[in-house]
């Protein structure tokens, strides 16, 4: 995830008080565990990578399962469990186990739909005391109802909004785009403000589940980089007038290098200072920073990589599974820098961006160390000769859709 608002803060406090802020990021010595606890969900997404569907999949962790992994992450100084599904509130032991997870002190966020979310659940979401509930909207309610194709779905996750927040619980909403929905950023971004939302968290398409389906479909670079600079620009007019709003992104890390290209022609002078941030941070994070467990407890770099499994927390710990790098992938996950090639190993921001999304170079070409697809920066923009990349991806000027060589 990358922190937009966080940078913009401390960029606001360098113009402020004439000297970049003094901070350092400590990196967490355990990751943080998105954990897909069940994969029944009420609706059907268009994009959901974990192809839910209305009814009980068989193999799910038992409570007592739960329990026990939730004692090795406890363990394993992971500081934060964003528990997910499928549809997280259809499993019935959800609200025990986010109690026991809060007594164990982990910071605990609840990953929904929202459309489950009536008077007496919002009432029992707020005394649960989630640390952060996350609502996907897609769009408008025209086209999110199409996007989880379900009429009302928006009515539902907007009446959800409403009522976790007059009941004083931390949200955000979500957004996943795509060139179907990318016209509805400033009207969701607007409706942020109006309902008072304190987080927005926008990300990029990534090819794995369903989403995998619409590759060709995915949002261009051009509106890519359009939704970045209407998300920079309000995240910076946001830190210079001291309000708490949060935005962020996900999955692509390039977004840190594309920041880093926003300072150097607004506020020249604290691109060093910025480079360094962002250096720090240090881009991707899955298999280092971000985990995933399944519902059936498989253990995967982040949630897109269901497809490769490192290990079942029903035969290993997740600590086993996490720290063992005789695994190739989680090898070269754990390498830093990572052993990219093509555009990535070429690319002067490397340090910051980190090699950007592996599955999607993995899904793309079918080697996980290939150059990202789904970069949108431009050769130059890279620090290489025009057309020096690319070897075997490469991008059409138009409308800069990817395309594979043969
Ligand atoms: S070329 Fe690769 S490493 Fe460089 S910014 Fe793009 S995705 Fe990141």
């Amino acid at each position: 995830m990358f922190r937009i608002s966080q940078y913009m803060r401390e960029l606001a406090a360098a113009e402020r008080d004439g000297r970049y802020p003094d901070v350092t990021d400590r990196k967490p010595r355990g990751p943080v565990v998105i954990w897909n606890l069940v994969r029944r969900c009420n609706l059907t997404c268009k994009h959901c990578y974990a192809l839910s569907a209305d009814h009980d999949y068989p193999n799910e962790l038992s409570n007592a399962e739960v329990n026990t992994v939730m004692d090795d992450l406890k363990r394993f100084h992971v500081p934060v469990l964003i528990l997910s599904g499928g549809e997280p509130l259809l499993r019935p032991d959800i609200f025990e186990i986010a109690a026991r997870a809060k007594t164990l002190g982990f910071y605990v966020g609840l990953s929904t739909n929202g459309t489950l979310i009536d008077e007496p659940m919002a009432d029992r979401i707020a005394a649960q005391g989630f640390d952060y509930v996350g609502i996907s909207l897609d769009g408008l309610r025209e086209l999110h109802d199409k996007f989880r194709r379900k009429q009302g779905a928006f009515d539902a996750s907007l009446g959800a909004v409403r009522l976790l927040r007059a009941r004083g619980v931390k949200i955000g909403l979500r957004y996943t785009m795509t060139d179907m929905n990318a016209a509805d950023l400033p009207a969701l971004m607007r409706l942020m403000h109006e309902e008072g939302v304190d987080k927005f968290y926008f990300s990029h398409l990534n090819y794995a589940g369903r989403g995998n389906i619409h590759r060709g479909r995915d949002a261009h670079f051009a509106a890519t980089r359009d939704a970045l600079d209407r998300l920079f620009d309000a995240a910076w007019f946001a830190a210079c007038e001291g309000r708490a709003l949060d935005y962020v992104s996900g999955n692509n890390d390039a977004d840190g290098v594309y920041l880093l290209m926003w300072a150097q022609r607004k506020l020249p002078r604290w691109v060093d200072a910025l480079r360094t941030r962002l250096e720090q941070w240090g881009g991707n994070a899955s298999g280092l920073h971000v985990a995933n467990i399944d519902n059936e407890g498989h253990v995967h770099p982040d949630t897109m990589w269901w497809h490769h499994d490192l290990g079942s927390v029903r035969e290993r710990p997740f600590s086993a599974i996490w720290s063992d790098v005789s695994e190739p992938l989680m090898a070269g996950l754990k390498r830093q820098p990572r052993p990219v090639t093509g555009r990535c190993g070429a690319c002067a921001h490397l340090a910051i961006c980190g090699g950007n999304t592996r599955v999607r170079a993995q899904q793309v070409t079918g080697d996980p160390w290939a150059e990202d697809p789904g970069c949108y920066l431009s050769d130059a923009e890279i620090g290489l000769a025009e057309g020096a990349g690319a070897p075997r991806v490469a991008v059409t000027p138009f409308h800069q859709r990817i395309r594979v060589l043969p």
